[in-house]
């Protein structure tokens, strides 16, 4: 597909002799949404660090920005424009805000370009402006997510991917968050998110693909996804 940002081909990944992907394939399309939905220990966690190259991909293929990118790494991955927000935010507790925002930008070197995008991040997140001097250990939950995407963005990403937006958050924060992803989005930025809160995410994404065991097993428009009564009976419990 020539509008894909990142391109998923029957990958397989797992750890020692478990296998946790088994074939999968995706597509997030440039200037899209798309998210992964799927129970504890589908394997949504591995897909996500098999792309960035945290995990290594035992068969199949990724591709971004027209290229084979299969084990090709992490650093490789983020030079590709493919950046990975991880599940837990990851943040360095007793460095500043701006100290941990900035560390999204270890690979660039165009101060001018890092400087701007710095900008917009505090733009995205007036709470993080506001905060910028504190220690990330010093922020909510709500906040330390928004650190992690302003890190995410620092990296200068043409596909964001996000591990469980939402986990252990504040309805409002997360609301918050939401938007903000879209801002991001609308301003050219291709994601994949990983959500738990399967209602919140299909109200996000425009597509969506269900994992189960490591295997896609349903795929297509948030709104089908949605409509669909075996998906609103397994995941959003209704009937
Ligand atoms: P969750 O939402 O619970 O994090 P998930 O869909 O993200 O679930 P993964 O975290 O990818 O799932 O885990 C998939 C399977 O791989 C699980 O059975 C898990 O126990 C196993 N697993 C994950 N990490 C490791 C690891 N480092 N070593 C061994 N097995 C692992």
């Amino acid at each position: 597909m020539s509008d894909a940002a990142l391109e998923v081909e029957e990958l397989h990944a797992g750890y020692g002799d478990v296998a946790v992907l088994r074939g999968v394939s995706l597509s997030v399309a440039a200037g899209a949404i798309t998210c992964i939905i799927g129970s504890n220990g589908a394997g949504k966690t591995t897909l996500l660090r098999a792309v960035s190259g945290l995990v290594s991909a035992r068969a199949g293929r990724v591709r971004a920005a027209g290229q084979d990118l299969t084990n090709a790494g992490p650093e490789a991955m983020v030079r590709a424009g493919v950046v990975h927000v991880p599940e837990g935010r990851r943040l360095f507790a007793a460095m500043s805000v701006r100290d941990n925002l900035l560390m999204g930008a270890y690979l660039r070197r165009d101060q001018a370009a890092i400087r701007r995008d710095l900008e917009r991040v505090y733009e995205t997140f007036p709470r993080l402006a506001e905060r910028r001097h504190q220690d990330a250990s010093t922020l909510s939950g709500g906040e330390q997510q928004m650190c992690a995407i302003g890190r995410g963005i620092m990296a200068d990403p043409r596909v964001l991917m996000i591990d469980e937006l939402s986990l252990g958050l504040a309805p409002a924060a997360v609301d918050l968050l939401m938007d903000a992803l879209r801002a991001i989005n609308a301003a050219g930025v291709a994601i994949l998110l990983v959500e738990q809160d399967v209602m919140a995410a299909l109200d996000v994404a425009h597509a969506g693909y269900i994992l189960d065991r490591g295997s896609v097993v349903g795929a297509g428009s948030s709104a089908a996804l949605a409509a669909d009564p075996m998906i609103r009976e397994a995941y959003l419990g209704a009937v």
